[in-house]
């Protein structure tokens, strides 16, 4: 990473948590490198990619984080502390998912310190593509995000649907929070 020619105005970070194989990595390099790849790669530990982009005339660096692997439960809690934004991530074809990410922000919520910030939390419904096998409705995720009072968008890391909004949707957000 180049640290010394590098300006910005805001460094923003989010970070990707959701179950393994929901697609955290791929809508990671999707957005940073606009690259998927088939193959699950196991992740060790936790990662994070970097892209510069322009909201409202000023320059943002933002560091993706993806938490995976062993080293979830301990290294999301650090990564709580340091991110203003979480992408929560589910497989629409996986209900199991689903369930995982509504039990995430269960423990968020009764989490002192957590539900304190004021992180952003954005529910991504990913794998739009296997409309075929969904198990979660977007009717159903969407009622669930209204009463919880988050953001809701389903993807497709695989044909880039709604990936740029995603982010670009979170990042207006986290702009937009008062300091
Ligand atoms: P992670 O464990 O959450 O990081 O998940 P990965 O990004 O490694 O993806 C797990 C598997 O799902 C891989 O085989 C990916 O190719 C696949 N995958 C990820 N995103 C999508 C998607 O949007 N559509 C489809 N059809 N497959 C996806």
């Amino acid at each position: 990473h180049k640290t010394s020619d590098d300006s910005y105005d805001y460094l923003f970070k989010v970070v990707l948590i959701g179950d393994v194989g929901v697609g955290k990595s791929n809508l990671l390099s999707r957005f940073t490198r606009n690259e998927f790849s088939l193959e699950t790669k196991p992740s060790v530990g936790v990662e994070f990619e970097t892209r510069f982009i322009e909201l409202e005339g000023k320059t943002i660096k933002v560091q993706v984080w993806d938490s995976a692997g062993s080293y979830r439960r301990t290294m999301q809690r650090r990564l709580h502390r340091l991110s203003l934004g979480v992408l929560l991530v589910y497989d629409v074809t996986k209900s199991g998912s689903f369930e995982a990410a509504k039990q995430w922000l269960k423990e968020f919520r009764e989490n002192e310190e957590a539900a304190k910030s004021d992180m952003v939390i954005m529910l991504v419904g990913n794998k739009l593509d296997l409309m075929h096998l969904r198990e979660v409705t977007a009717e159903e995720a969407q009622a669930f995000c209204e009463r919880e009072g988050i953001f809701f968008i389903e993807t497709s890391a695989l044909d880039s649907t709604n990936v740029g909004e995603a982010f670009q949707q979170m990042l207006t957000r986290i702009y937009n929070t008062p300091a």
